[in-house]
């Protein structure tokens, strides 16, 4: 069984080289070459066969090697081959899968034809093993707007329908299906006149794109005259193609954890300096805002787990972000390097994510700064500047923003996580997905507070979560002050169009009022407040 296992596991390994990968460049090949390496190593095939020839079974053999191996490399203080080891237990993970009969994931089977991917829930991580060109779209009986494989999905450009409950029940492999995520809406083996409706209200949102992109070139202006900068929310390299084919006005947010999600170990310094240049080159004169690695929550990693292995009871308010950087300290001193090194000779944008203190903000720049110390010492090219921001996510910084604007270039308002935070109500859990309104007085009167707790220093401000690109929450936001947005790329079209039929000054007002005393259902008042003006918010 293991010389059958090893057959199995290194086919598989010299498959997934040779499969192009989601556009991602060259950047899985010094990952897979690795492998390959430890796939085909002899000496690890004849301590397993030794321990069998001792009386284990296969599965124990592969485990006890592994374990003798774990202890060895323990031993050797370098994190390189830490790393390595990543790479070493995930071969053995996938040898004792293979042995006891355990079959792949459907991504590793393959997909066959265009296809809609059904699941009960999928991590990010998962999501990016499928072949994108043939992934058509996505249906999850969980999985919320906020949550990141939906994220994910609408980065990859993939339309998502979240909380189908009992889908699984109903649907047969090879089924037809209609999905159309615009209106939450799937046909399971629709009639043919099912089909035809749908192909009628699909060139209607033809045409409705297409009247997007002829916005591409216009910057968004309001009816009074204000300028509104509306930024794309990114995460891989093909992501950024969105900016011209939008005409967006820059990235607010790249999500650089995404590198992370879609390489099965620790992406080396290189990888991520390349990825950034990459991303930098080709954003040219728009502006890039990177985000620090945003790991934990729902975004595991198999290769970074916590050191006592233990899963979090509530990962979302754990060993996340910037909190897992700043002890992991490598971690983030790879990535100041990666980031400075990139951003020679340009203005580098740096957001920190998950701050609850200033002071987590001073140890996370602290680590830039001896970086930036280190390369000025090596002669190297650094940024001709470099602006430093926070994520406004978690509710205690926004009590502590008069002692961290002095320190910070921009702050970014975070609502995905903000809202979970505000009304401890878990962004992943499908039950909750509906209960709390974006337009809720309190989120609006606490993003509202922090825009003004701000007036008087010299930080831009902005809003990255989901809701800045849905119309009516957007057209609340821009009724309070926020001037600058960043969105999921389909969200831009939508989003200037908005702006070009609004008086700021109208809505302004309207939204002091309303915040003043708060009507019942704000959602209500403010589509009547935008029909009547003719303004499209669904
Ligand atoms: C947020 O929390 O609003 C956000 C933009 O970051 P993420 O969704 O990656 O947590
Ligand atoms: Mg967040």
């Amino acid at each position: 069984r293991v010389i059958l296992a090893f057959e199995k596991m290194r086919e598989q390994i010299d498959r997934m080289a040779n499969q192009a990968e989601f556009g991602l460049g060259g950047e899985h090949e010094e990952v897979l070459d690795t492998y390959r390496m430890f796939a085909y190593d002899e000496g690890w095939t004849r301590r397993i066969n030794e321990a069998i020839d001792s009386g284990l079974t296969a599965e124990a053999a592969i485990e006890r090697v592994q374990q003798r191996t774990r202890m060895r490399m323990r031993q050797i203080d370098d994190p390189l081959l830490a790393d390595r080891m990543h790479d070493l237990e995930d071969l053995a993970n996938r040898l004792l899968r293979i042995v006891s009969g355990q079959i792949g994931t459907a991504a590793a089977m393959g997909l066959r034809n265009d296809a809609i991917l059904i699941a009960r829930n999928l991590g990010p991580a998962e999501l990016l093993e499928y072949d994108r060109r043939r992934l058509k779209g996505v249906i999850l009986e969980e999985g919320s707007l906020t949550s990141h494989v939906v994220i994910v999905a609408r980065a990859m450009g993939v339309p998502v329908l979240g909380r189908v409950r009992g889908l699984r029940g109903v649907v047969r492999e090879g089924d037809l299906l209609l999905l159309d995520a615009d209106h939450d809406m799937a046909t399971v083996r629709p009639s043919a006149g099912a089909i035809e409706a749908f192909e009628a209200r699909f060139a209607k949102s033809r045409e409705r794109q297409a009247a997007y992109a002829a916005l591409r070139e216009v910057h968004p202006t309001s009816l009074d005259g204000q300028r509104v900068q509306v930024m794309i929310n990114a995460g891989l390299r093909d992501d950024v193609a969105n900016l011209s084919l939008t005409g967006a006005d820059g990235i607010g947010l790249f999500r650089t954890e995404f590198q992370f999600l879609v390489s099965a170990t620790l992406p080396q310094r290189e990888r991520q300096t390349r990825l950034y240049r990459d991303v930098m080159d080709a954003a040219g004169d728009k502006p890039v805002v990177f985000r620090t690695v945003d790991i934990g929550g729902d975004k595991t990693l198999p290769y970074l787990r916590h050191d006592d292995g233990e899963g979090e009871e509530n990962p979302a308010m754990g060993w996340r972000a910037l909190r897992v950087a700043l002890e992991r300290d490598g971690l983030l001193k790879a990535q100041a390097r990666a980031l400075l090194e990139a951003g020679a000779g340009r203005t580098l944008n740096v957001m920190f994510p998950m701050v609850a203190e200033p002071w987590e903000f001073d140890a996370a720049k602290a680590v830039f700064d001896r970086q930036l110390a280190y390369l000025r010492g090596q002669k190297k090219v650094l940024p001709e500047a470099i602006r430093y921001g926070v994520m406004l996510e978690v509710p205690a910084i926004a009590e502590q923003l008069d002692l961290l604007a002095p320190k910070i270039s921009f702050l970014s308002i975070g609502t995905n996580d903000l809202t979970q935070f505000l009304f401890a109500a878990d962004r992943s859990n499908p039950k909750l997905a509906e209960r709390y309104d974006w337009l809720s007085p309190a989120i609006l009167r606490f993003i509202r507070r922090a825009v003004r707790s701000l007036e008087g220093f010299k930080v831009d401000i902005s809003v990255c979560g989901e809701m800045g690109g849905r119309r009516l929450e957007a057209l609340a936001l821009l009724g309070m002050g926020i001037r600058r947005m960043s969105i999921t790329p389909a969200a831009i079209g939508p989003i200037k169009e908005l702006v070009g039929k609004v008086d700021l000054r109208e809505i302004g007002a309207a939204m002091e009022g309303w915040l003043a005393s708060p009507p019942e259902d704000l959602r209500a008042v403010l589509t009547e407040w935008a029909t009547r003006r003719d303004i499209q918010v669904d």
